[in-house]
């Protein structure tokens, strides 16, 4: 076994104390890609003592934040300096494309570095009150502790990034737990963090099952914080397990988000812009905009365009640049995508393109799916109410505004979702309306660690990026002191109590 797959305890990269190890599988090619140390109760156990002592007695919580930017500095140095292999592992393990990680990963995960450096250095840990004729009271803001950072399978790398800057910016330790199907980046980044001089114990990453090493996280008493990224439904028992030691909490989960194209579109870009917000990543992407709202208007313009671009996007293996789209992350992954197909049709939807897996030559092992447009689609029906996680686009008619809102809101979920419009005070208006986290207007995915990012509804609970992303992980505290000066001149409990 290398070292970068290993455990990252403490200052150490080490193997599970049960010695057991699992196998990362290559989408791409259905091979097995590594082997990895897998985690269990133990080594769950040894880490959060470890990241509680680096919390409780170590330097990191009591540095000064400008300190503790330049260590996040060096940080994205280290991310930088590895990147060619940190970004071909990535696309490897994920079977996201190499382009993707390239351009999209390395750079969102450096620049989250650097965000937050920023604000450690910058952002005020105290701030005052208003003013009171008998005290002086101010806000102080202190981080919360040992935060466990559980992550899913999509966007390894970058959600490495999204928990761990802010939360040691903020004067935390943190252990992340990756996804199984997808640990190796995230090993990585917790052996760059050791080398960039961020003290033993701080940063700690435990490669192992969610059912055992992730739940055996939440409910430990040692824990303060757990920052979830995933699945609704794991959300859902996090949530519970938390609230046996009343854990702060902050859920980014699931998505249906609406993308919506009005009748004063630029049609040509709206095309390109629908097809992006759905099919980047394979679809794998919490807010992917896999519910099309057309205007019935346009409808039989914008469709058989849609249609014919999504013939030509090109499906291959992750490494392969000309790749528009990459494998699914795994066999079952592969199954849920056609079960959901052939639920669509049962429904009554059309496939207008795709509904089969890809056959990509020499990659005959690897788990492939065509982009996939279903049209006839009711926004009642599985395929428009459920997360597939995968390249399928519900394609649904909409008259006017209102009724396109009413359509978009009727989802459980509530993560973003687009507006695709050359009417700008329209588009505005409707974006208003969405009960969404984030809304883009004629454009999709422009996600950036200086703005928010999170859910309404069963999308989640808080935000991450930006400082409102940064608060999630310091605690307030009020601090007030007593101006009124003495017992007798006490105008609020001396009247109440005593002599
Ligand atoms: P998942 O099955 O919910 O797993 C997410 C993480 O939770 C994994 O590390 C998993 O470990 C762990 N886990 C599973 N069961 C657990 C339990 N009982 N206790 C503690 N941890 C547990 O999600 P996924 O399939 O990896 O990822 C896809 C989902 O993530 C989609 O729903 C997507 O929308 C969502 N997502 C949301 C956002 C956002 O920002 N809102 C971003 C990306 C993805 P194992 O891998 O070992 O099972």
């Amino acid at each position: 076994m290398t070292d970068t797959n290993r455990l990252v305890i403490g200052g150490d990269l080490v193997e599970a104390a049960s010695g057991e190890t699992f196998e990362s599988i290559d989408p791409s090619t259905g091979q097995t890609l590594a082997t990895v140390a897998k985690a269990g109760k133990e080594d769950v156990r040894r880490t959060t003592e470890v990241a509680r002592a680096a919390f409780d007695e170590g330097p990191w919580p009591r540095m000064k934040g400008r300190k503790r930017a330049a260590a996040l500095l060096a940080v994205a140095d280290g991310i930088k300096k590895e990147a060619t292999e940190l970004a071909e592992t990535e696309a490897r393990d994920s079977g996201g494309t190499i382009r993707k990680a390239n351009n999209a990963d390395i750079g969102m995960a450096i620049s989250t570095f650097r965000v937050y450096a920023e604000m450690a250095g910058r952002e005020e840990d105290e701030e005052p009150l208003p003013r009171s004729p008998i005290s002086y009271n101010y806000l102080r803001r202190e981080p919360m502790g040992v935060c466990a950072a559980i992550t899913p399978w999509n966007f390894p790398l970058q959600m490495a990034a999204w928990k761990i800057a802010p939360a040691i910016a903020a004067g935390n330790t943190v252990i992340l737990k990756p996804a199984s199907y997808t640990p190796l980046s995230s090993l990585m980044v917790g052996r760059i963090c050791l080398e960039a001089g961020i003290p033993e114990g701080v940063v700690n990453v435990l490669s192992g099952p969610g059912a055992a090493a992730g739940e055996e996280l939440v409910v430990s008493p040692l824990v303060d914080k757990v920052a979830f990224t995933g699945s609704t439904e794991v959300g859902r028992r996090i949530m519970q397990l938390a609230s046996g030691t009343v854990k702060k909490v902050t859920l980014e989960l699931g998505g249906k988000s609406p993308s919506i194209v009005t009748d004063a579109a630029d049609l040509d870009y709206a095309v390109d812009g629908a097809l992006w917000g759905v099919f980047f990543h394979q679809g794998q992407v919490c807010s992917a905009g896999t519910r099309l709202f057309v205007q019935r208007s346009v409808f039989d313009d914008f469709v058989p365009a849609l249609v014919k671009r999504a013939q030509d996007l090109r499906v291959g293996p992750a490494l392969n640049a000309e790749s528009d789209l990459g494998p699914v992350v795994s066999q079952s992954q592969l199954e849920t995508v056609e079960r959901y197909v052939e639920i669509g049709r049962s429904e009554g939807a059309e496939v207008a393109v795709g509904g089969e897996r890809a056959v990509v030559e020499g990659h005959e092992g690897g788990y492939y799916y065509r982009p996939t447009i279903l049209t006839g689609v009711d926004n009642s029906m599985k395929v428009a109410q459920e997360e597939i996680f995968g390249p399928v686009l519900a394609v649904i008619p909409f008259e006017d505004d209102d009724e396109v809102v009413s359509l978009a809101n009727d989802s459980i979920y509530g993560l973003a979702g687009a507006v695709w419009s050359t009417d700008v005070p329209r588009a505005v208006s409707i974006a208003e309306r969405l009960r969404t986290g984030t809304v883009w207007i004629n454009d999709y995915h422009m996600i950036n660690p200086r703005y928010p990012f999170g859910g309404y509804k069963q999308s989640g609970i808080g935000r991450e990026h930006g400082k409102l992303g940064f608060d999630e992980y310091r605690e307030a505290k009020h601090i007030h002191i007593d101006l009124a000066g003495g017992r007798d001149k006490h105008p609020w409990w001396g009247s109440l109590f005593g002599r």
